[in-house]
């Protein structure tokens, strides 16, 4: 058990690679609390499989672009499980739209969410991290896109490259602290967000052929990845971004 007597929140804990995450988290031994967004029948259904495996976990309801959402989720997390050692940002959304039509409200929601989300939630866990004095971790799941242009997706990718340097930044202010701060970029994951893509043939197998492995990853390597920041082995990595793409940002096409 890599994470026995930790406790973790995971935001947007409950679908895709959130839940990939909390799953592998809550294997590890560690106390997963499930944020979530909206519908709570699949945050309880995860609740109950980690409970039938002997783990322990719990759900709350949390905007994370709300400051005052936030603060009660890790007030929550604290009165639940009595402290919190692992943050993981995963909560994030994207809506693909050329830039000259990009309305401004579609911009700044994408923002809030992907960028002002990792905000809050990292200074609200950090203030408790550091009042505990017992360190801590905060992994963002940003993106190959912190790094990669994607036309159509600007505010997506504003918000990872926002991300990147937030994580830079904290990362050396809260090192004092013993509390680490790392980026882990996935390129394509098969989860309800690529859902679309895979469901267009064309566009999917393009997407193939763009990347060397040669399929897309699954949620749970991510979560892997995300279990080793988290355990005693990750101790000194810091500022850190961790691309996991099957070797896309590295394939020069054809020249
Ligand atoms: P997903 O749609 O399955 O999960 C997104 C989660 O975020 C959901 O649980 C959703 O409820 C939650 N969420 C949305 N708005 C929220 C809010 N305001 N407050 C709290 N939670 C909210 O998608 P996913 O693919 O699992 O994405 C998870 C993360 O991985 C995102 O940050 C995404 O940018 C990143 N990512 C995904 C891929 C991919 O190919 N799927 C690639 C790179 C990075």
């Amino acid at each position: 058990m890599q994470l026995a007597d930790k406790v973790a929140i995971v935001t947007g804990g409950d679908s895709g690679i959130g839940q990939a995450i909390t799953l592998a988290m809550a294997r590890e031994g560690a106390r997963v609390m499930i944020d979530y967004y909206g519908d709570v029948a699949p945050a309880d259904a995860l609740v109950e499989q980690i409970e039938n495996f002997g783990g322990k976990a719990t759900a709350f309801a949390a905007d994370v672009s709300k400051p005052d959402e936030v603060d009660a989720l890790v007030m929550e997390t604290v009165r639940h499980f009595g402290g919190v050692d692992i943050l993981v940002n995963n909560a994030g959304i994207e809506h693909k739209v050329a830039f000259l039509h990009t309305p401004f409200e579609l911009y700044r929601k994408v923002i809030d969410i992907n960028l002002t989300g990792v905000w809050l939630c990292s200074q609200r866990a950090a203030l408790e991290m550091v009042k505990q004095k017992r360190g801590g971790r905060i992994i963002n799941i940003s993106s190959v896109h912190e790094e990669l242009a994607m036309p159509t997706n600007a505010p997506y990718c504003a918000s990872k490259g926002g991300v990147r340097m937030l994580m830079r930044t904290i990362a050396v202010e809260l090192a004092e602290h013993g509390i680490t701060v790392n980026d882990v970029c996935p390129g394509a994951v098969d989860t309800p967000m690529d859902a679309k893509l895979k469901s267009n043939r064309d566009e999917y197998n393009r997407l193939l052929s763009e990347i060397p492995l040669r399929r897309m990853a699954k949620p749970e390597e991510i979560a892997g990845l995300c279990v080793f920041l988290s355990s005693a082995a990750g101790a000194y990595v810091t500022g850190a971004s961790y691309i996991i793409d099957g070797g896309l940002t590295k394939q020069s096409g054809s020249l």
